[in-house]
Order: C-alpha cells, then sequence, then structure tokens
C-alpha cells in the first residue's frame, strides 16, 4: 500500500471549524461519511484547530478519512453532540430548556445544551435567528435544532503532513516479510522492523508494541546470522 500519515489531523472547509479554534468536545460521537454512507464513528473527545479538526476521536477515524481523500471521495465529519440521547429524549431536553427558559432568546437557551462558541453556527445551520424567543419556536424549528444537534457536519478537504502524523500507513508488505525472522522474502540479508512495514494500529500503545516486537525479532534474527 502507499505510504501516507495515519492518526492525523483534519482539514475543514470554510471557516467555521476556524471560528471554534481552541474549542474542544467531550464525549462525543465522530463519524466519518463519504459514498453516503457512514464508515467509522468514534466515542470520546475532539478539538477544533485552526485548520480543521483534530483531538483522540478525529485522529482515530483519521486513516478512513484520508484514505477516502486519497480515492477522490467527497468526505465529511459528522459530530453526534448528544451520542446517550436519541432523538425523543433530546427533544424532551429541548422541551424542558423550553419551559424553563421560554422567554429568552435561543442564544442563551441553548446555553445549557452546547457551547456558547458554537451557538452562531447553529443558527446559521438550522436558520434558525439566534435571537429567536424560546416559547415562539415552531415544530419544525426544534426538529431542526434537534436534527443538528446530533449531527454536526464539517467537509473535509484535506489532512495534515507527515510531520504532524502520529503514525505512517502502507510501507513495506508484509507478505513479503517471514514473520519468523522480519527478513525480506525477496532480498536475503534485509530485515524490516516498526513503520516501515505495513502495519498500522488505532491509538493505545499498539503501534509501539508493534516497532518493539518486530524490532527485537528482526535484530535477534539478523545477529544469529
Ligand atoms: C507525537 C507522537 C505520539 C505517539 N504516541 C504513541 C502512543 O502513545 N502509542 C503508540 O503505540 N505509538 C505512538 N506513536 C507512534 C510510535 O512512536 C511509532 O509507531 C514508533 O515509534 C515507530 O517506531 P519505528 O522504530 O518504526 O520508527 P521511529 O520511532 O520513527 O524510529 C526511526 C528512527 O530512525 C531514524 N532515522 C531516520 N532516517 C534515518 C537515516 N537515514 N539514518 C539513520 N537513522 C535514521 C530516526 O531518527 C528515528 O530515530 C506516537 C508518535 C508520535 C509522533
Amino acid at each position: 500500500m502507499p505510504v501516507r500519515p495515519a492518526l492525523v489531523p483534519l482539514e475543514t472547509a470554510g471557516d467555521a471549524a476556524q471560528a471554534l479554534q481552541g474549542l474542544s468536545l467531550q464525549d462525543v460521537v465522530v463519524s466519518v461519511w463519504f459514498k453516503g454512507k457512514k464508515r467509522a464513528g468514534v466515542a470520546g473527545e475532539m478539538l477544533f484547530t485552526h485548520f480543521g479538526v483534530s483531538g483522540p476521536a478525529v485522529l482515530s477515524l483519521s486513516g478512513q478519512a484520508v484514505d477516502a481523500l486519497l480515492a477522490g471521495h467527497r468526505v465529511t465529519l459528522a459530530i453526534d453532540l448528544f451520542p446517550d440521547l436519541d432523538e425523543d429524549e433530546l427533544d424532551h431536553q429541548l422541551l424542558r430548556s423550553i419551559d424553563t427558559h421560554g422567554r429568552q432568546q435561543l442564544s442563551t437557551l441553548l446555553k445549557d445544551l452546547l457551547p456558547h462558541r458554537m451557538i452562531p453556527l447553529c443558527a446559521s445551520a438550522t436558520g434558525i435567528p439566534a435571537r429567536r424567543v424560546g416559547h415562539q419556536l415552531t415544530a419544525q424549528e426544534r426538529a431542526r435544532l434537534r436534527a443538528w444537534l446530533k449531527d454536526v457536519r464539517f467537509e473535509i478537504t484535506g489532512h495534515r503532513s507527515f510531520k504532524e502524523a502520529i503514525i505512517t500507513a502502507g510501507g513495506v508488505n508484509t507478505r513479503e516479510v517471514d514473520p519468523n525472522t522480519m527478513q525480506s522474502r525477496r532480498t536475503e540479508g534485509l530485515y524490516f522492523a516498526g513503520e516501515v512495514l505495513d502495519v498500522d494500529a488505532d491509538t493505545g500503545g499498539y503501534n509501539l508494541q508493534a516497532a518493539f516486537s518486530t524490532g527485537w525479532l528482526a535484530g535477534r534474527s539478523a545477529g544469529a546470522l
């Protein structure tokens, strides 16, 4: 497989993510979509940056986004801000907020539900003016709001370079390497270990473990010659 960055931050279209630079979201579910289908969903934390999105959940699914971009697909990132609530439960929560703060503007009412800095994005994405008073929200507007809170979209336009990637995907095909010695099946006396191999894993120490294990085996085998 071609060599490409993985566990890497992603760049987004426009300036919506950039406007949220420095904001981190906890306990969200982030997914990547292409060819009209959801391809990966990861729960955890994410971060907005000056170029787009990063943070553990984004890094974990970035490999699929990079591969889809390389294949020429249009890729979008979707954030579920309330993964623990289904649409009905979220609607109840919205109605409770409207009951309590019904006379307040949407921008104030939403403070209980999402970070203040996301309110302008919410208003423009849902088409509900931030100044709309809570109890004036129509059922359709509430439905749009609910849908947006569970599916905040950003178009992915690219990825950061190898310099910012945690690992490299692709490399020497493992079928061309003897797993008992890490010696090349093509060239005698040539051994491979670590990231140069077409082996990549999620975060959590698996990549270091792969580098340590293959390095130990390659070194031992080469030294035994
Ligand atoms: C910021 C960051 C955080 C990470 N966190 C984790 C983590 O939490 N868990 C995890 O499992 N993995 C993590 N990784 C990934 C992990 O570090 C790598 O998968 C692992 O170090 C790969 O080991 P390696 O020996 O193949 O390559 P490297 O560790 O990159 O070692 C290659 C070495 O070769 C040297 N070198 C390069 N070219 C030459 C040359 N021409 N001549 C001589 N020497 C050369 C380099 O200087 C380097 O010392 C992280 C990576 C980064 C960047």
